[in-house]
């Protein structure tokens, strides 16, 4: 029997997972979420032994049941291939009494590879299943990572088109280069006058416009989404959470049964939810520990219960996470509170009207498994500099306020679990912040000398991913209002 999803706002839109896969995001503007999560029926000791392709079939073929084994074999085939640049596709680091799990050996040099490798895969899969005859357009709001992550994995592919908005003053210098470089003729970059939320409410705005999809359905269009909204982002982000509990097991790092903690640095709460997921299918995780920059909605949801976006939006060194309407938390209310569509759409409606909800305490009660903490940009930069010195690993500012948190959680809590702390990106992406902090001397330095002192110092290979910008062209640069990216939209697809 397949396993089934719902929408998070309403239980009777039920769809199977190549649907969801195609839709992205409801009709009724919620997301889409597993009628119940599958375990992970796998002994400890076949769990240490398998690949990281091995571990990605056995998890998602538990989620995606109406994927045959041939397609999804397939699709874990094409993505975890060369484009990483080390076999085991996530290696385990140890540093300084933590695990750093790095989920930027990708094409693009962060986490978000790690799902979107795969998502073109199972959505142009997802599309044959299904007899989809309209061409996908795949929408996409980015705070930096996405954008890139997404555009390498859907250039030229048949029968899409990707369209990728970020905030013009809101990424970094590499980000920004990564991603406005991008060849291929179906892909679109778009900078926006405004931050990463707006961008983000702007493409559900429009994924919600039901005038706006018969247009595109004319013009033999339908839209996708290659955000964490997506169900096909999330379930292949779980694999790697089991993964690094079987290379634990394998180094006799940690014994048969025995607990994890996973700190994860979050933004749109896409990646500590997989870590959740995770959980619940009876990977032993003890605690999942949330952590924020500057922008500390998350801290202060988990300690009061109370999640308010009315504030200041703070842009920090770690822009990927600079968010204060996490999308995928809206997956943890339903859950929380039952699996009631109707309770999680009260408080989601409460948000969109006055920017803030509070949760029951009952739902509190149930949430005991996470801890928040954040870190400010001071903190991060003296983590980084830090670490580097104690042990002469070096993190990228997103894996140093996670890093930051757990240093303060242990204090605090004097808990030894061994802990696996998500490394989202490599130290490049963000070479500025992270050689001032190691020393303030870099600051009068070109991003471009930045990375070669990066690559002396660490003694570690530049990316090929940095290498590809140097000398490419810029081929997007487009900056357009808040107010008009339907028209973009609109202009890119040729629709009038
Ligand atoms: C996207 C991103 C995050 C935040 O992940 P979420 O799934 O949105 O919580 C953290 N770090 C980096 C480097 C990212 O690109």
């Amino acid at each position: 029997m397949n396993l089934m999803y719902r929408s998070t706002r309403d239980d009777k839109n039920r769809v199977t997972a190549s649907q969801a896969v195609l839709k992205g995001l409801a009709e009724d503007g919620g997301l889409f979420v597993p009628e119940r999560i599958p375990e992970l029926a796998l002994s400890p000791e076949t769990l240490a032994d398998m690949t990281y392709q091995e571990t990605a079939y056995e998890v998602m073929r538990q989620f995606l049941t109406d994927y045959t084994e041939e397609e999804l074999k397939a699709c874990i085939c094409s993505a975890y291939d060369e484009k990483f640049d080390t076999p085991e596709i996530a290696p385990l680091c140890e540093a300084d009494g933590a695990y750093y799990l790095e989920l930027f050996h990708g094409a693009t040099i962060a986490f978000k590879d790690m799902a979107l490798s795969i998502l073109p895969y199972l959505m142009t899969t997802a599309a044959k299943k299904n007899h989809e005859d309209k061409e996908i357009v795949i929408l996409t709001a980015t705070s930096g990572d996405t954008g890139k992550a997404a555009l390498a994995g859907f250039a030229d592919v048949p029968g899409t088109k990707i369209i990728v908005f970020y905030p013009k003053n809101g990424v970094s210098a590499v980000q920004e280069k990564q991603m406005v470089t991008q060849k291929g003729a179906n892909t679109c970059v778009i900078g926006i006058r405004g931050n990463f939320d707006d961008a983000q409410t702007g493409v559900k705005r429009l994924f919600g416009d039901a005038a706006l999809g018969e247009e595109l359905a004319k013009a033999g269009y339908r839209f996708s989404s290659a955000n964490s909204i997506n169900i096909g982002r999330l379930v292949p982000q779980i694999v790697y959470y089991v993964y690094a509990y079987g290379k634990l097991l394998k180094a006799g790092k940690i014994r048969s049964g025995e607990r994890m903690n996973v700190v994860v640095p979050t933004g749109n709460f896409g990646n500590i939810l997989a870590a959740y997921y995770a959980k619940c299918m009876g990977l032993p995780i003890e605690r999942l520990i949330c952590a924020s920059n500057e922008n500390k909605v998350l801290y202060d949801f988990f300690r009061t219960g109370i999640y308010d976006r009315n504030r200041e939006f703070i842009l920090t060194s770690s822009p990927s996470m600079d968010i204060l309407i996490s999308s995928n938390l809206e997956r943890l209310i339903y859950r929380m509170a039952g699996d009631d569509a109707k309770e999680n759409a009260r408080l989601m409606a409460e948000l969109s009207e006055k920017g803030s909800y509070t949760v029951s305490e009952a739902m509190r009660e149930a949430m005991t498994g996470f801890t928040g903490g954040f870190a400010t940009m001071e903190d991060v930069a003296g983590e980084i500099a830090g670490l580097y010195k104690k042990t002469g690993y070096v993190l990228d500012t997103h894996t140093a306020v996670a890093s930051c948190v757990y240093r303060a959680y242990r204090a605090q809590s004097g808990d030894s679990t061994p802990t696996v702390i998500a490394s989202t990106a490599s130290p490049y992406k963000f070479a500025r912040s992270v050689m001032e902090a190691i020393n303030p001397k870099y600051a009068g330095m070109d991003d471009f000398a930045l990375i070669d002192e990066l690559s002396r110092l660490s003694g570690t290979k530049v990316p090929r991913a940095i290498e590809e910008i140097r000398s490419a062209v810029v081929l997007h640069d487009k900056v357009i209002d808040k107010s008009q990216m339907e028209t973009a939209v609109k202009a890119f697809l040729d629709i009038h």
